[in-house]
């Protein structure tokens, strides 16, 4: 027997606005005056105009827009970054299982002012939010989910350290001179062992054979170095596939 899908979507708005009103109280949400939100890193940030910050880990759930009246899931979306997607795959997998096609269809047609908000609310549901938001760019209405409150120290090193990747999502920041970024078979020189098991105290970095020569001539960061170097920041899934084609 499947759910009734109605049911299942009214019962999730339900718990969605109770949450949310708690929510916007708890943490204030009204006196921030400002809004940003960084997709490398999947954090978004309250601040207000006397000084105050306030940050949250998200989950980009999807776009309404109105001008087509169609809802996109943000997996379906090519301009939103995997990283900030992730998680999504649960909701899908959920449509999938009990026969509810609008989670697991990418883009819903024939939505309405609801829509965004319902699709919102399930995906809290299921991904256990504390809390929601919505912004508006232009004709589309954006939807976020918060999944954790992180603090000013947590923000710092998630901005330090961590990078956005088109090819594997959030990772460590790494850095590779530019000939690395491109080539193979060119040698890899690294400032300290890089082991992918063991977390680094600093970020890896790498540069080729041709960079070690001009290191060994210069051996110090002149503006000729810096300008053959050119270091690249890469993320460190991407920097250990360099180290095994170079
Ligand atoms: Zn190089
Ligand atoms: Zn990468």
């Amino acid at each position: 027997m499947y759910q009734d899908y109605a049911n299942f979507k009214n019962g999730c708005v339900m718990e969605l606005s109770v949450l949310q009103e708690e929510f916007m109280k708890l943490y204030q949400i009204n006196s921030y005056e400002h809004w940003f939100y960084d997709h490398d890193i999947g954090a978004f940030h309250f601040k207000s105009d006397n000084g105050r910050d306030l940050y949250f880990k998200y989950i980009d759930v999807g776009s309404f827009s109105t001008k087509r009246n169609t809802w996109m899931w943000s997996w379906d979306n090519k301009s939103t970054p995997k990283q900030v997607a992730k998680g999504l795959e649960k909701v899908k997998a959920y449509g999938e299982e009990n026969n509810f096609n609008e989670l697991s269809r990418g883009l819903v047609e024939n939505g309405d002012e609801y829509t965004g908000w319902e699709f919102t609310a399930i995906t809290a549901k299921l991904l256990n939010a504390i809390g929601a938001y919505r912004i508006q760019q232009e004709h589309l209405f954006i939807y976020f989910i918060f999944t954790n409150e992180l603090t000013q120290e947590q923000y710092d090193e998630l901005k330090d350290k961590y990078v956005g990747c088109e090819s594997h999502g959030t990772g460590r920041i790494a850095f590779v001179c530019q000939h690395l970024l491109e080539g193979s078979n060119l040698g890899f020189h690294e400032v300290f062992d890089s082991n992918p098991l063991i977390e680094p105290e600093n970020d890896y970095q790498a540069w080729c054979d041709k960079c070690e020569k001009a290191w060994e001539r210069e051996r110090a960061w002149t503006e000729n170095f810096k300008a053959f170097t050119d270091l690249k920041i890469v993320c460190d899934q991407c920097y250990f596939d360099i180290k095994r084609r170079s």
